[in-house]
């Protein structure tokens, strides 16, 4: 068989976990989280009023749901212009999140961050200023109570909502990478990261309260994600931080063990058991055919038993990355990779692997480093 030589440039993207549904939009694969998919089914219970058609309700949903995916559709097109590529967009139930290939600089970022809620702005202003000209506008009181009537004007007034939230100076929300990006230009990008991670955190405490208080559970639901946000933000940045400056190389495994293609399950389940290593590169005449990760062994195990080949239960389309690619830049890229990665040099030849685990290992030390 030919020897398979990885494409470097354009690792496919393998989709985040808890994650489903895989439609592509301007090439970039759109993703559901499942606790997306719970929002909506709650939507469609509570959504469906007496003064409102289920068909009208439904509709209104759908053009949230496409505002939001055009948030997003926005940040995306803004990021490609200046080379960064979008590895997937995630739905999740307080907005889309866009994964870049790579970190903005400030000044990109502060564009990229902006084109979002501008989308949702401009949607508004157009459909405000249509309905201005043909029906003309309601009051604000007569758009408490849904109906077919004002449809227009609410998806036009939830997308001026859309654009605020957003703004709100506060990670993991836009307004807080806008207002990231301004500190990093007179102080440390560290400092500005933890800024921007603990206004997020102090914001959704707030909410939190406020719902507690006032009995609203959506508040609460909201301010559980903004904090988890926040938090996963500001963790991610430190990391981000702490491996500046360091190359995929430098930090890679290179003590470790592969499996042959003809490998079976059990013997596969021996060198898990027998080494601290969990994921296993697979050869076949000295190139890399594949990438067996444990939960696709413990999953073969199950549904295939112990003597069906690895080759069957490995993934072939894994990440690739060069010994010479930035730690920085590998972050992100790995976190959607289902946490491993093989490492390649221009040839094709396997000269190491770097994971999740190890990386945080490799953070830690310097950490340590850092302090002392
Ligand atoms: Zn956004």
């Amino acid at each position: 068989m030919a020897n398979p030589v990885p494409n470097n440039d354009k690792p496919s993207p393998i989709p985040a976990i808890g994650t489903l549904g895989g439609v592509r939009l301007f090439g970039v694969p759109v993703r559901l989280h499942f606790t997306f998919v719970l929002l909506l089914v709650f939507l469609l219970f509570i959504g469906v009023g007496d003064r409102q058609s289920g068909l009208m309700t439904a509709l209104y949903i759908l053009a949230l749901f496409a505002s939001v995916l055009l948030h997003e559709i926005g940040h995306t097109l803004v990021a490609r212009r200046y080379g960064i590529r979008t590895l997937e967009i995630v739905m999740y139930p307080i907005g889309g999140i866009s994964r870049p290939e790579r970190q903005p600089a400030a000044r990109e970022e502060l564009w990229i961050a902006l084109a979002g809620p501008m989308v949702n702005l401009l949607l508004a202003a157009v459909l405000l200023g249509w309905i201005a000209a043909h029906q003309g506008l309601l009051a604000l009181k007569e758009l408490a109570q849904p109906t077919d009537a004002n449809l227009a004007q609410r998806i036009a007034l939830g997308n001026l909502a859309l654009c605020v939230f957003n703004l709100l100076p506060a990670y993991p929300m836009d307004g807080g990478r806008i207002l990231r990006s301004f500190l990093a230009l007179h102080r440390p990008e560290q400092e500005a990261t933890r800024i921007a991670a603990g206004a997020g955190q102090m914001l959704a405490i707030l909410m939190g309260l406020a719902g507690l208080l006032g009995g609203n559970f959506m508040l609460i639901f909201i301010a559980l994600f903004v904090y988890l946000g926040a938090f996963q933000e500001g963790a991610a940045a430190r990391s981000r931080i702490l491996t500046a400056g360091y190359t995929v190389g430098a930090a890679m495994i290179t003590d470790f063990r592969t499996l042959p293609h003809d490998a079976t399950i059990r013997d596969a389940g021996d060198l898990l058991l027998k080494t601290s290593q969990h994921d296993f590169p697979v050869l076949h005449g000295g190139a890399v055919i594949g990438l067996l990760l444990r939960a696709a062994l413990v999953r073969a195990m199950m549904s295939q038993g112990p003597d069906a080949y690895v080759a069957g239960a490995m993934q072939r389309d894994f990440l690739r990355l060069t010994p010479d690619l930035s730690l920085s830049d590998a972050l992100p890229q790995l976190s959607t990779a289902g946490g491993c990665a093989l490492v390649m040099d221009a040839g094709g030849a396997l000269v190491g692997m770097l994971t999740s685990e190890h990386l945080s290992e490799f953070v830690l030390l310097r950490q340590a480093g850092l302090k002392s």
